[in-house]
């Protein structure tokens, strides 16, 4: 049971709380004490003070020691609670009170209760101290006085009340937050174990399969708030990619069997004799050939950049000069589709680079263009120096993308609705060579599309 979340933040909130008590229980005691320690001392000192002036006062009033003076005295409260002798100049004793009434006793039973961890100095009733003391009249020397107390000082009941009602207002202080502790060590820790205890819930079911699931975000932490994007973000992107592999075998077998089945049909025809092989038709078989290729090719590519396989050897490349050839080798499809291909690319500009994969981004850039170009539409290819940086702009006047498409082209296997059904063929990865290759320069694709408008890709190159 205490291995769970919730026990145990309230035990350990529990045993701080316990903890913090005790210690401010002790300082507070000690600290309190000794202040009460030294205020009683300072009384004592005063008591002791007025002892003597009450003396020399009952002095003063015959100006010799007689029965009156004494009398004063016997009956001052004052003396209580002190043994006291009085001698004159000669050192004869004249006034004798021993400390034999109750105060005595009582004062041995308080400081003996309060010896018990409440003071430092516990030895307090077995320290009986005497103070000799000169008495003057008129700056003369009139004779002594003896003073006997039990030491360090007297605490009287009300004293002793006092220091009873702090130690007990520190214990039900300690009770009370005790509870609060315990109350508020449950709340608290709900409040941390519930969102862990939904997020667990999500992820075992992310585990069993489930990935249409959807945490609430709100929450005050901070990162409670982020671990539950993350869970969200993963098993949405879980259930993005478990769909783009579900499309990508219907996609892979339709782009397998149109060439193939183009492959066998005049194969057939040409063995069977029905056929007489011409230029034509081996034209026909080569493409499809070239077909299955690229996608085998592309596959791979696939698997080299899921297997951290992808290299690049950078070297010097005139990027205008290999634009310029990858536009003259596209000519002839464009002319044949009907889709103008305009250019505005400035010379010798040069960037550091690995030109074949340089040279399969454009390709694959430009040929996009042209498969969702309407007829009669355009490409445009733009290269300029924007001094912190080498723009290369593609942009066409095509199909466009759909909005909600937009963030997934570049993800493997991706093709939007609208490209599937143009039965135009594809892979759905060449976007994502494309953004691998550029990232590998250093580089960043963007895009902006209008559905029905066209697209514009721009790439944007940093090493020189
Ligand atoms: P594909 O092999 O399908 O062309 P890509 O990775 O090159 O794969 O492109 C992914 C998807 O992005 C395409 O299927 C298409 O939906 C969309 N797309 C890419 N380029 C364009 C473009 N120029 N115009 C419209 N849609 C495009």
């Amino acid at each position: 049971m205490f291995q769970r979340l919730k026990a145990r933040t309230t035990i350990m909130f529990l045993a701080t709380t316990l903890v913090a008590i005790f210690l401010v229980s002790i300082i507070a005691n000690i600290t309190i004490f000794q202040k009460f320690n030294m205020y009683m001392e300072e009384e004592q000192e005063d008591k002791i003070k007025s002892i003597i002036e009450l003396v020399e006062y009952a002095y003063s009033l015959d100006k010799q020691w007689n029965r009156r003076v004494l009398e004063n005295i016997d009956v001052s409260p004052v003396i209580n609670g002190f043994d006291i002798v009085i001698r004159d100049i000669r050192g004869d004793v004249i006034y004798n009170q021993d400390m034999t009434n109750s105060m005595m006793e009582m004062h041995r039973r308080m400081m003996g209760g309060m010896g018990h961890g409440m003071m430092d100095d516990t030895n307090t009733t077995d320290d009986y101290r005497t103070e000799i003391h000169k008495v003057f009249f008129n700056d003369k020397k009139i004779g002594t006085i003896e003073i006997g107390y039990e030491g360090p000082f007297m605490i009287s009941e009300r004293e002793v009340d006092f220091t009873k009602g702090i130690n007990m207002s520190i214990l039900y202080g300690a009770l009370f937050s005790i509870a609060v502790a315990v109350i508020m060590g449950i709340y608290f820790s709900d409040i941390l174990s519930k969102p862990i205890i939904n997020i667990t819930k999500a992820s075992n079911k992310i585990r069993n399969g489930n990935l249409n699931i959807k945490l609430k975000e709100e929450n005050k932490i901070i990162e409670f708030k982020e671990l539950t994007y993350s869970i969200n973000h993963l098993a949405k992107s879980l259930e993005e990619q478990n769909m783009f592999r579900k499309q990508l075998t219907s996609d892979i077998s339709h782009e397998l069997r149109t060439p193939l089945s183009i492959l066998q049909s005049h194969t057939e025809a040409l063995a069977d004799g029905i056929w007489e092989p011409n230029i034509e038709r081996m034209e026909v078989i080569r493409n499809e050939v070239y077909r299955l290729n690229k996608l085998v090719e592309q596959l791979k590519y696939v698997a080299d950049i899921e297997n951290h396989k992808f290299e690049i050897t950078k070297e010097s490349v005139n990027l205008s000069k290999l634009l310029m050839d990858i536009v003259e080798n596209f000519r002839y499809q464009f002319v044949r589709s009907n889709v103008e291909l305009k250019t505005d690319i400035d010379e010798e500009i040069y960037i550091m680079g690995d030109r074949d994969k340089l040279s399969q981004v454009f390709i694959n850039i430009i040929s996009n263009g042209l498969k969702f170009s309407k007829e009669g539409g355009f490409v445009y290819i733009e290269l300029k120096d924007k001094k912190n940086y080498i723009l290369v702009t593609i942009e066409d006047n095509g199909i466009g993308i759909p909005e909600e498409d937009i963030d997934y082209i570049f993800e493997r296997f991706y093709r939007s609705e609208k490209s599937r059904n143009r039965k135009t063929g594809g892979s759905g990865v060449g976007l994502t060579i494309v953004k691998t290759i550029v990232e590998a320069h250093g580089g960043t694709i963007d895009v902006e599309s209008k559905e029905g408008q066209g697209s514009k890709f721009m790439i944007k190159y940093y090493d020189r």
